[in-house]
């Protein structure tokens, strides 16, 4: 799994490093938060009502799920069982409290965390992207200096300073992992 503050770049690494690898997929997660210009429903996530994600919840339809900022994020069990029994690797793009849990669930499971070079880069970077208001901004970046205090919980930390050299980076922890190393 990788996880990593918001704006740390982790989807720009994730989607480099699917080119890198063969076999490598992602799993989509169910969220309550509106889709970004540009997400589609069921690619970057399952865009789902608090009703409908609450009923999932009851149905303990999810391997983990946190409440984050203001919305709710889960991995759908159904997701990660269909491509782990492909024999598919998967990527879990997830944040520290629920990295936490996967890890109780999954202990196999390799824990990534990506690093922004600074929280100063960090804030230009959710900034510049221009999605999120001042308030969520705001929001993001106090939960940002809790995940970085933690990242040495992860057996990896990979600096985000270029994505095609973070994303090789990955790649090769990846393929050590299957030579099982
Ligand atoms: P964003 O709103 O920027 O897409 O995601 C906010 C945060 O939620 C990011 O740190 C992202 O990695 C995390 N996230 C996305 N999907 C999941 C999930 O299924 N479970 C958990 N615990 N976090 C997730």
């Amino acid at each position: 799994m990788i996880s990593g503050p918001s704006g740390a770049g982790k989807g720009t690494v994730i989607a480099l490093v699917k080119g890198k690898v063969d076999g490598v997929v992602t799993s989509v997660s169910a969220t309550t938060r509106a889709p970004r210009p540009g997400e589609a429903d069921g690619r970057e996530y399952h865009f789902l009502t608090r009703e409908a994600f609450d009923e999932a919840v009851a149905a303990g339809e999810f391997l983990e799920w946190v409440g984050y900022s203001s919305d709710l994020y889960g991995t759908l069990r159904a997701e990660v069982d269909g491509q782990l029994a492909r024999g598919e690797d998967v990527i879990l793009e997830i944040e520290l409290v629920g990295a936490r849990a996967v890890r109780k669930v999954l202990p196999g499971a390799v824990a990534v965390f990506i690093a922004p070079p600074s929280l100063a880069e960090l804030a230009q970077r959710l900034r510049g992207r221009g999605t999120e208001t001042d308030e969520a901004i705001a929001r993001r970046l106090s939960i940002a200096t809790t995940e970085v205090a933690a990242a040495g919980e992860f057996d990896h930390v990979v600096v985000n300073d270029d994505a095609e050299r973070a994303a090789t980076e990955v790649a090769a922890i990846i393929e050590d992992r299957r030579k099982g190393s």
